[in-house]
């Protein structure tokens, strides 16, 4: 017989297990016969391919183009020396692809996938990796299946079958027997690898690991994704290609100039259009980039927040909204109940808890009899419609708890009355249940007593209070009037609005002959038995991260499943709304507003938080957003929460979330805690700010590059500064200190000033003003004045012509060469912030500066002086008043742009 033809209980036998799972040793065992329950590795392209593509791109191109024409000219040593500089730069921008690459696969290995099985009898996760055929899987809404598997067990269970079928719509799965099927991967009774659980729970045997899995059969053709260039990475390739034409464009130019107006030979007339189109393409800026956000990837991560693709590093700096969940994000989800209610009573529940290996412990003695009983009542409701479980404590730790907060803090609390649910659920076992979602907002649990079935119900109050017929009074159910309604929904919001998370209990006797365990049948004619009040305090950091978002023009929007006043409550605690003037949206009411409406009560002006909302409501939100130039961050954590963290520019999902949140999400919080996204907020903004200020760095010495070049054309001097010597400035001295400006600590103002306008341009006027017009031309203008200082201190008159070879002429091309890079040492210093002072982030705080700064200065004097580099790049020694003199572009450069920016503070400009 084949596996799905088999009725559930000999399906062990058949996979050579038991009920109890696998023993250890037997996994380990099989395992090693298997192999690791894992996809076939697809062969990656060789890598030289990616370092050959560095040979033809644009900027390399145009590169070539001039190699060519240097040996078209008759001057093969610059040819080479081109060529040298292409190979050169491909290296280096191949190694800052692969260290980009490499930070972004040891990314994906962070969050390794997990699983949940049965082994020895007892529940635990494993990595997915190690699961064998055999093995026991516990599966519950939002997981991922890890291999194929025959279900023996399935309580209203829907799996999402599209990444084998392509069909969206969840499937309802069974564990009876089938007997055939009309297509195998969509046999009701099986499970695959790469499917998800949509909804419900249920456990199943595996019998396909690995490569033998049907996913394994159609991943070959999927696994290789290649990532999208980030938008951030697009405008730099733009940027880099609109510098690539113009720079064509001048060396035209200068060409045709140099030969019919100052009629010089061809081959000078090329030599000289080469170097301006060299001195003007940006080389390395592209790689430089991802390397940037990759780095900036990998310090994240430190902090908690991991990245999937590196184009949320960007996006996360122009975040205009936070949308969050409540519980756990901004709470910390250690719940604990201090509040019970009995008909008609409100109890605090005093004492200790599990906390850490103590007993539990309840003040008894100001409780009556019939209190300690109705209490237990309502535990008996609370702990058996129940999935959590308390662990004791071992040698090195106290009590633990799986499952659900909010439920282990009502075993807690059962167990301090001195009910203990493993005990008593031996007497009266679970039939079924009616797992918990977030659109009943409540769970059943069906139980057997020895002559009826009973259901447990808990939820949200005023749910199970508009379900519940009767109420019990000293264990009796008395009929539940409008009047008592209204009086116990009053005591409930009055608790609410002290931030208290409310959970109701029931009961009810199922009648025997009921079957269909569905909501509808059961979810009614309830007992009403009690309320329970939970604490759930807010995170540390929180309040902080939350003023911190207000200074940045951030805004936050709660939407929580939660009850509207216990969510106000803390709202206000932590400072998202004010004390008054707010507005509390419940899911209903939004459902009623249109588009339009609900784009008003969007408005910055007022303070909203939505409640008892659905994940639907979030993408809802995030659709409306959408089209209001907001850039959204939305949390999520459910398996409904994936299509709105798709849909908003920044899905995050929680680390302890489901496996389909956090596939769908950009940005996963390790730590589940919203003070994360803040910070991740501050390096998305501070990394962009970074690339801004080595395209500035970048920019001020093209300048002064290119101005030599219009001086030549223009006053007829002699050119002052070689081919060679630009290259040896944009592929030798700056490069590493270019590198350095990436990682900037941030500006003490970056969370100070609101988010920049999402489709502001990386490149805009002010940094083309500072970078190619203010610090370039007082570079250009201080290396000038070195080189005529030189030529008239020797004797030169102008108009005189000088020979390349002449010592005067590689005196002052030297100085040329020199200032530059002693210019740039000054605008290293100063680039490292864009309106603040250096001085307030400390001069050398970011320690790469420093080595940047040495590397560039090894690389100046070993041209300067090595005998053996002199003639290739045409220097000569300088002697110490002309080093003296450069010394000074240091603080000249770096006081002048300081001024500048104190002048601009002062005018707010
Ligand atoms: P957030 O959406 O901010 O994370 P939340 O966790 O309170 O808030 P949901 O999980 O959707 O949101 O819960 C909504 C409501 O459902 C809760 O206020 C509570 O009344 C009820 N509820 C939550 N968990 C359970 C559970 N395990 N069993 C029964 N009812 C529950």
């Amino acid at each position: 017989m084949k596996i799905y033809q088999l009725p559930e209980g000999e399906v062990p036998k058949k996979l050579k297990t038991t009920k109890n799972g696998l023993s250890h040793p037997e996994a380990e065992r099989r395992l090693k016969e298997y192999g690791p329950n894992k996809l076939k590795e697809v062969k990656k392209k060789p890598i030289i391919f990616n370092f050959l593509e560095n040979l033809y791109n644009i900027l390399a191109l145009i590169l070539w183009a001039a190699s060519s024409l240097a040996f078209i000219s008759g001057t093969p040593q610059l040819g080479i020396a081109i060529i040298a500089v292409i190979i050169l730069n491909a290296i280096f921008s191949f190694w800052q692809e692969y260290e980009a690459e490499k930070a972004a696969e040891a990314l994906k290995s962070i969050l390794p996938s997990k699983a949940k099985v049965i082994r020895d009898g007892e529940e635990i996760e494993i990595l997915a990796e190690n699961i064998v055929p055999g093995d026991l899987l516990i599966l519950e809404e939002g997981d991922n299946v890890p291999a194929d598997a025959r279900l023996i067990e399935a309580h209203e269970l829907k799996v999402d079958n599209s990444t084998l079928t392509g069909e969206s719509k969840p499937v309802r799965k069974v564990s009876h027997p089938i007997k055939k099927y009309d297509n195998y991967v969509e046999t009701p009774n099986l499970v695959f690898a790469g499917t998800s659980i949509t909804s419900g729970s249920g456990k199943a045997i595996v019998y396909h690991t690995g490569e033998n899995t049907e996913f394994s059969k159609i991943a070959e053709l999927t696994q290789e994704v290649k990532e999208e260039p980030s938008p951030l990475q697009k405008q730099i390739a733009n940027v880099a290609r609109i510098i690539a034409i113009i720079a064509i464009l001048m060396g035209i130019i200068l060409f045709l100039v140099n030969l019919y107006i100052i009629k010089l030979p061809p081959n000078l007339a090329f030599i000289f259009a080469i170097g301006l189109m060299v001195a003007n393409v940006p080389e390395g800026l592209l790689p430089t980039v991802t390397l940037s956000l990759a780095t900036s990837a990998r310090k994240m991560v430190k902090d908690n927040a991991l990245i999937k693709r590196l184009s949320s590093v960007e996006t996360l700096g122009s975040t205009t909204i936070i949308c969050t969940d409540k519980t756990g994000t901004l709470t910390r989800n250690e719940m604990t109940v201090r509040k019970v209610w009995i008909p008609y009573k409100i109890i605090d529940v005093t004492g200790t808890g599990y906390e850490p290996k103590g007993e539990f412990i309840w003040d008894k003695k100001s409780l009556t009899h019939k209190d300690i009983r109705e209490i237990k009542l309502l535990m008996r409701a609370a702990s058996f419609c129940n999935d959590a479980k308390l662990i004791p404590p071992d040698d090195n730790s106290g009590w633990q708890i799986i499952g659900d907060p909010t439920e282990a803090a009502l075993l807690v609390a059962a167990k301090k009355i001195g009910f203990d649910r493993d005990q008593e659920m031996k007497k009266i076992p679970r039939i079924t249940e009616l797992p918990f979602d977030s659109k009943r907002k409540m769970m059943t649990s069906i139980h057997q007593k020895p002559h009826k079935k009973v259901a447990y119900v808990k939820g949200a109050p005023k749910r199970i209070i508009s379900l519940s017929k009767w109420i019990s009074v000293d264990g009796k159910p008395e009929p539940l009037t409008r009047e008592k309604r209204k009086e116990i929904l009053q005591i409930h919001d009055e608790i609410a609005s002290q931030g208290f998370r409310m959970l109701a209990m029931a009961y009810r006797d199922l009648p025997n002959q009921l079957e269909d365990y569905k909501p509808d049948n059961i979810e009614k004619d309830l007992i009403l038995v009690g309320m329970t009040a939970l604490q759930d305090p807010p995170r540390e950091n929180v309040k902080e991260a939350v003023k911190e978002c207000q200074r940045a023009g951030i805004r936050i929007i709660m939407i929580t499943g939660d009850y509207g006043l216990t969510a106000a409550a803390i709202a206000k605690e932590i400072g998202i709304i004010p004390d008054e003037n707010y507005q509390i949206i419940k899911g209903k009411e939004l459902d009623k507003l249109s588009d339009d409406e609900l784009k008003n009560i969007l408005k910055r002006e007022n303070n909203i938080i939505f409640a008892r909302t659905v994940p639907e409501h979030k993408m809802r939100i995030a659709k409306v957003l959408e089209g209001e130039e907001e850039v959204v961050a939305m949390t999520g954590d459910g398996i409904n929460d994936a299509p709105a963290l798709k849909k908003a520019d920044i899905g995050v999902a929680m680390g302890s979330g489901t496996d389909v949140a956090k596939e769908a999400a950009d940005m996963v919080l390790i730590d589940d805690n919203f003070a994360t996204i803040v910070k991740a907020v501050k390096e998305g903004r501070t990394i962009y700010e970074n690339i801004r200020k080595f395209i500035t760095y970048i920019f001020s010495h093209e300048t002064a590059e290119i101005v030599p070049f219009i001086l030549m054309v223009f006053l007829g001097i002699p050119l002052p500064i070689t081919v060679m010597q630009i290259l040896a400035i944009d592929l030798g001295t700056d490069t590493l200190p270019a590198l350095a400006l990436g990682r900037s600590p941030p500006e003490a103002d970056v969370m100070d000033k609101p988010p920049r306008p999402p489709h502001e341009r990386l490149l805009n006027l002010p940094i083309i003003l500072r970078g190619y017009l203010f610090i370039g031309i007082i570079e250009a203008i201080l290396v000038m004045s070195g080189y005529f200082w030189v030529l008239y201190n020797g004797g030169w008159t102008l108009g005189e012509h000088l020979a390349f070879t002449d010592p005067l002429y590689l005196k002052a091309t030297t100085m040329v060469f020199a200032g530059i890079v002693m210019a740039q040492v000054g605008n290293i210093l100063t680039c490292q912030t864009t309106k603040s002072s250096v001085f307030e982030i400390g001069l050398f705080k970011n320690r790469w500066i420093i080595w940047g700064i040495l590397f560039e200065l090894i690389i100046l004097f070993s041209i300067v002086y090595l005998p053996q580099l002199q003639p290739i790049f045409g220097t000569a020694p300088l002697g110490f008043n002309e080093w003296l003199y450069l010394l000074s572009f240091v603080p000249i450069v770096f006081l002048a742009d300081e001024l500048r920016k104190a002048v601009f503070r002062h005018f707010r400009l």
